[in-house]
């Protein structure tokens, strides 16, 4: 059956028209479907005839609450949602000075198996579809009462492992008659498939890309990310020189502070080196530890030190305000805990 939020207004103009419905009620159920309703029978305006129809025909996914978790230092609130069919996922909630932040998952699982990574220790379940992912903002934003004004596809899941379905996620979130939310404030992060990169430059988006770049050699990064192996930082930077030839986008990096493995001085210099006349900037984030891995966070020192070399090299940078300390922060640690609970999902 068709999952109906993952259809453009235009696809559900179609699909009603085939059932003979008039073209303005796509827009009327176009509507319902981003605000965030739970069933046909919600959609007040409709006939009643319709409203009874439409579940012959479509799919309306609904996730629920299966664990939230509120900081007490910031407010940040964590979501784990449980989807139609059983899976888990999460989101996060953040409040910044400009405006709300909702950070979603696109996968259920990850292939990737970056080594700091919670998300990838089980390898991937099922990519989101359109609608799952959209549907995690819907449900924070009537679970908070608060408006949502930003959007990071930083959750589970490596986002071009599911080319298709964030595209369209992208194009339902943005569209005016939805919740439009500007494609200038979503941003994308990717372990770095540099030819989903390029691809993804050639739809012309005004996203923003950050690239979860971690180590400025290939040896640390390989040992990190093994996505490395397939495309090594030279094929990736080309890349991102694409992206922002491209859309005129300026590509940030993401550099998760290693201890012993990604931050000693020697790799701040060669950052530098490989960044200098792109324009984009810098990330420093100390990395949170996972018990699955025995990588370990850098000290400040060293954080401090790098910044400094990156800064005298002319690349700007900036060290990343943990938010949400008190809570399960790190990416995929709140559905792992779960998944240790004996869950089978
Ligand atoms: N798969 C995508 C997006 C999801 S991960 C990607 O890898 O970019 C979102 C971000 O969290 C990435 O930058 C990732 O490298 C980072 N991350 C994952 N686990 C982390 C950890 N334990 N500490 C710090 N950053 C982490
Ligand atoms: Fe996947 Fe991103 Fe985690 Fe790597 S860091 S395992 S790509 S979610």
């Amino acid at each position: 059956m068709t999952e109906i939020k993952c259809l453009t207004i235009e696809e559900l103009r179609g699909e009603l028209a085939a059932l003979g419905e008039k073209p303005f009620r796509a827009g009327q159920i176009f509507k319902w479907l981003h605000q965030p309703v739970s069933s046909f029978e919600e959609m007040t305006n409709l006939s009643k005839p319709l409203r009874a129809a439409l579940p012959e025909h479509f799919l309306l996914t609904v996730p629920t609450v299966e664990r939230k978790q509120v900081s007490a230092v910031d407010g940040t609130v964590k979501y784990l949602w449980r989807l139609h069919g059983g899976d888990c996922v999460e989101s996060v909630l953040m409040h910044y000075h400009h405006g709300n932040t909702a950070c979603v998952s696109t996968q259920v699982g990850c292939r990737m198996g970056c080594a700091f990574c919670a998300s990838g220790v089980s390898g991937l379940k099922r990519s989101l579809s359109a609608g799952e992912i959209l549907d995690q903002i819907l449900f924070m934003q009537k679970d908070s009462g608060e408006q949502i004004s930003n959007v990071v596809l930083m959750g589970t899941g490596e986002p071009l492992d599911n080319y298709e379905n964030v595209l369209k996620f992208i194009r339902l979130v943005s569209c005016p008659e939805g919740i439009c939310i500007g494609q200038r404030h979503i941003s994308l992060s990717t372990s770095g498939l540099a030819d989903k990169i390029e691809a993804l430059a050639d739809e012309h988006l005004q996203l923003t890309l950050s690239i979860s770049l971690h180590a400025s050699d290939d040896e640390s990064r390989s040992r990190m990310m093994p996505v490395n192996r397939s495309y090594p930082i030279g094929r990736l930077l080309r890349a991102c020189e694409y992206y922002f030839d491209t859309t005129g986008r300026r590509v940030s990096y993401e550099y998760a502070m290693v201890r012993g493995v990604s931050d000693r001085p020697w790799q701040a210099e060669r950052l530098v080196q490989l960044l200098r006349g792109r324009p984009g900037h810098v990330n420093l984030i100390p990395l949170n530890p996972v018990k699955e891995s025995p990588l370990q966070p850098s000290t400040q020192e060293s954080v401090r030190r790098f910044q400094q070399i990156l800064e005298r090299g002319g690349i700007p940078a900036t060290v990343r305000r943990r938010l949400g300390p008190d809570i399960d922060a790190a990416c995929g640690q709140l559905r792992r805990r779960r998944l240790e609970e004996g869950e089978s999902h």
